[in-house]
């Protein structure tokens, strides 16, 4: 990579974290961003530092084992899971780790995404983003529960912990963790109508097609990727309510009476 290149890469980063900082997805310290910088080189936001104040001096750069080659500030723990994500995927460019509260909040509650609720989401993320158990850091338990689902997936929803993504750039790592916060968000303000409906499995084939088509997923890759393991049960708890959309589109008259009773509930 030229020094110019080089250079251009580590204001992106620096960009991208106050991003993230100032979307509210990281608090204190939390969160990290990292980006290949040529061979083995991996450039990083360093630890203990907000993700708001990181300039291009206090960057570091590791090796491919983890190994610090530069930078006066320290890297962090969850490195390792950026390794992971690096190993596997000879195409990511760039991880982002951060705890956005939304997607947080669903995992600190046990639950991923893993029923697809908006269509162009299924063609940029695939049709779950899931949720991997929790394991303390720095085990290996911790580590392989990334490396055993990056192959398949470009986001995951960690246990009692955040969520982290990547892509082949530090702009799409970025959108990923937009788009997965989002749907969380929506997912959240569904519950006051009742709860998600999620899409139909058979509406699934043509927009998984579009996205190998677009370039994206496991099979765009050419990875004969194993089939996805059967979806939870239900993953979204739904409070019992009769369809607010039957044949003929929105029943406005339900739909007005689930606000009316939710209000009330909120009243009491
Ligand atoms: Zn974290």
């Amino acid at each position: 990579m030229s020094r110019l290149t080089a250079q251009s890469l580590r204001v992106q980063l620096v960009h991208a974290s106050a991003k993230v900082y100032a979307k509210g997805w990281v608090a204190n310290h939390d969160g990290n961003l990292t980006a290949r910088s040529g061979p083995g080189r991996i450039v990083a936001t360093p630890t203990a530092m907000s993700k708001g104040d990181v300039t291009e001096n206090d960057l570091i750069v590791v090796n491919d084992q983890g190994e610090q080659v530069s930078g006066r500030l320290k890297s962090f723990t969850e490195m390792a899971l950026h390794l992971a994500v690096y190993e596997r995927r000879k195409d990511v460019q760039a991880v982002i780790h951060a705890h956005p509260p939304y997607a947080t909040a669903m995992a600190v509650a046990g639950f991923g995404l893993e029923r697809p609720i908006i269509a162009e989401a299924v063609v940029s993320l695939g049709d779950r983003v899931p949720l991997v158990p929790f394991a303390l850091p720095k085990t290996e338990a911790w580590r392989a529960g990334v490396a055993d689902h990056c192959e398949r997936y470009d986001a995951l929803m960690l246990q009692n912990h955040g969520v982290i993504t990547w892509g082949d750039s530090l702009e799409q790592a970025f959108l990923r963790m937009e788009l997965v916060e989002h749907l969380a968000t929506i997912t959240h303000h569904s519950m006051a109508f009742g709860g998600p409906r999620f899409l139909d499995e058979a509406h699934l084939a043509p927009l998984l097609d579009a996205r190998r088509k677009a370039g994206l997923g496991p099979e765009a890759r050419g990875l004969s990727a194993p089939q996805p393991p059967a979806r939870p049960p239900l993953n979204v708890p739904r409070p019992a309510a009769a369809p607010l959309a039957g044949a003929g589109g929105i029943d406005t008259e339900r739909l007005v009476a689930v606000i009316l009773e939710e209000l009330a509930r909120l009243e009491r």
